[in-house]
């Protein structure tokens, strides 16, 4: 066991897992490529880019290059009152870059935050319009938006654990996605009954992904805008997993050729470099934050907004998206997946074989027993971790056909047994 594994190992508190008689973490040495290479000399092919975040693969040169000019020029500094180069460069790119109007961005360092920051968007929005009691979500059973008391609120409640944080968050307004005439039904006279106190609808486009890489028809999204329209509710997209080409377009609300209120962008933001995200608001609601009165300013700040290097690797990783090449690896991908993981299908077990963009699943009929799985695909020189149900790959967008291939053998290998 590498020295400061075993020095840290009494001190460190690792996320979601008991901290007695857990499996010890595997050892990185560094990375490359589409490659982990371990303390003791092993290399595993990265299956799940990171918690999908490597979308140009470890160690770019262009994001190293662009992150180290800007260490030796200024690090970070203050947002209050302070500008720099990259934050503002960025703004306008991603401004460019998103549909429609979605001009308006609010730099924070991570997913969950980018999201309670939309989330105090809305609400402050309807105030500031001197609308009062919309301080509510509407958000969907197989939804996550993240870790925080507030994005516990609007999960899946058993992902959200809402059983363990009874009472510590607010009751929000849970429904089904409206998949059919039924569901749709539901939603409109629900929405019909308390829309008086919704601030916004909340919802991960096209793939709930922690929840369970659940997929949905883009005209579960048209259906969603048009009932927030005829509601008069706010709709806040949550690209944080879909955001950066991962579902094929190069954002998933793309496929549905809708614009929200609010997004949120996070994980591939940085191409899995630095902590960075995001929440853009489009014309609407910025025109109500449009004002001198400092009670109608937006009432956040985080320490490291926009943070230098974050930004800078941000640009860097959007000038090798601009090269357009993401567009062609994801339908390479979609198309391997498809192909390796079809055998899928008839092992024991398997209830679901399905793909979207660089994302393949394989669901079970129970959870999967994580360790041995994980152990066995680390055999096959992979590194895929299962969640909860589903078996998945979420590989960096420049892997190759070969590697793809090993990823989707070892899906299939680990899930004969
Ligand atoms: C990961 C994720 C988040 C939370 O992001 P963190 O950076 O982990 O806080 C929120 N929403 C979605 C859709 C995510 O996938």
């Amino acid at each position: 066991m590498a020295d400061w594994l075993q020095e840290g190992e009494p001190h460190v508190w690792r996320p979601y897992q008991p901290m007695k008689g857990a499996a010890q973490p595997l050892a990185v040495a560094r990375t490359d490529g589409v490659r982990l290479y371990l303390e003791d000399g092993r290399a595993l092919v990265d299956g799940i880019a990171s918690w999908w975040t490597a979308c140009h693969g470890y160690n770019h040169p262009h994001i190293a290059k662009a992150v180290t000019e800007q260490l030796a020029r200024a690090p970070h500094v203050m947002f209050g009152g302070l500008a720099h180069e990259q934050a503002y460069r960025l703004a306008a790119r991603l401004a460019k870059l998103l549909p429609g109007d979605l001009g308006h961005i609010f730099f924070a360092e991570s997913g969950s935050v980018a999201v309670e920051i939309a989330m105090k968007m809305a609400v402050q929005y309807w105030l500031n319009r001197g609308v009062a009691g919309r301080t509510k979500f509407l958000s969907f059973r197989g939804g996550y938006h993240g870790d925080t008391l507030a994005t516990m609120s609007v999960c899946d409640p058993e992902e959200g654990m809402h059983g363990l944080f009874k009472g510590v968050f607010p009751q929000q307004v849970l429904a089904d996605l409206p998949r059919d005439d039924a569901s749709v039904a539901a939603l409109d006279a629900l929405l019909a009954e308390q829309a008086g106190g919704i601030a916004a609808i909340l919802v991960e486009p096209l793939v709930q992904g922690a929840g369970g890489m659940i997929f949905h028809e883009p005209e579960v999204l048209r259906r969603l805008r048009r009932l927030a329209d005829k509601h008069e509710v706010l709709l806040i997209l949550d690209e944080i997993f879909t955001g950066f080409g991962r579902t094929g377009t190069m954002f998933a609300m793309e496929a549905a050729g809708i614009e929200p209120d609010i997004v949120t962008l996070s994980k591939a933001l940085t191409g899995g470099t630095l902590p960075l995200s995001a929440a853009v608001a489009n014309a609407r609601v910025f025109s109500a934050f449009r004002s001198e009165d400092p009670d109608k300013a937006l009432m956040h700040g985080p320490t490291f907004m926009a943070n230098a290097l974050a930004c800078a690797a941000a640009n860097a990783s959007l000038d090798l998206f601009e090269t357009g090449a993401w567009k062609a690896d994801v339908a390479r991908i979609e198309a391997g997946l498809r192909a390796g993981l079809e055998a899928c299908r008839s092992l024991p077990g398997v209830v679901d074989v399905r793909v979207l963009g660089a994302i393949g699943v394989v669901e079970l009929d129970r959870p999967v027993e994580r360790g041995p799985l994980c152990a066995r695909f680390v055999e096959l020189g992979c590194w895929i971790r299962p969640m909860g149900k589903v078996v998945y790959l979420t590989p960096p967008l420049v892997i190759g056909d070969e590697d793809l291939a090993l990823l989707t053998g070892a899906v299939r290998r680990g899930l004969e047994r």
